[in-house]
């Protein structure tokens, strides 16, 4: 049941600190091109293992109503698994039950071939939701997502994490 309200969480440094464990794997691991880390499924996977969650920001998606998906720049199976290993989580669990579902803007690399941007990706895909939701808010602590995003859905809500 949709209540039209929809939150859209990004999950890379919204809602999880990925940035550090992926600039530590990199660091041990040079031959590996640094993109694999987010967008090969097991690589992606075995970064998301290592990300701790933004508790705070559980916390407010925990207090806000609606619909909540995350949109993410990152491989959707890394955030699925990470989501499925937190589930139980004592402080965040009940927060991360409330995810509907994982919309991945990653194809396992093409994107260094299809030359459009990560934010232009997500602006799609909010505009596409926009008929279906009367009030959407994006959360996303990249300035460029949110602007693309506003862009292309003046009523979106940008929440710059
Ligand atoms: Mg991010």
């Amino acid at each position: 049941m949709h209540t039209n309200r929809l939150t859209l969480w990004d999950f890379d440094d919204t809602l999880a600190n990925s940035a550090d464990a992926v600039t530590e794997l990199a660091e041990q691991n040079p031959a590996v091109p640094a993109w694999m880390w987010w967008h090969n499924p097991a690589l992606s996977t075995l970064a998301a293992e290592r990300t701790t969650p933004i508790v705070e920001r559980w916390l407010e998606l925990a207090a806000t109503p609606g619909d909540h998906a995350i949109l993410t720049g990152r491989n959707g199976e890394a955030v699925e698994a990470w989501l499925r290993a937190h589930a139980d989580h004592p402080v965040i669990g009940a927060a991360v039950r409330k995810i509907r579902g994982v919309i991945s803007t990653s194809h396992n690399g093409d994107h260094k071939v299809v030359s459009i941007s990560t934010a232009a990706k997500k602006a799609i895909i909010i505009a596409r939701l926009a008929p279906r939701y009367a009030d959407i808010t994006l959360v996303d602590d990249t300035v460029e997502n949110l602007e693309a995003a506003v862009e292309a859905v003046p009523t979106v809500r940008a929440i710059a994490a």
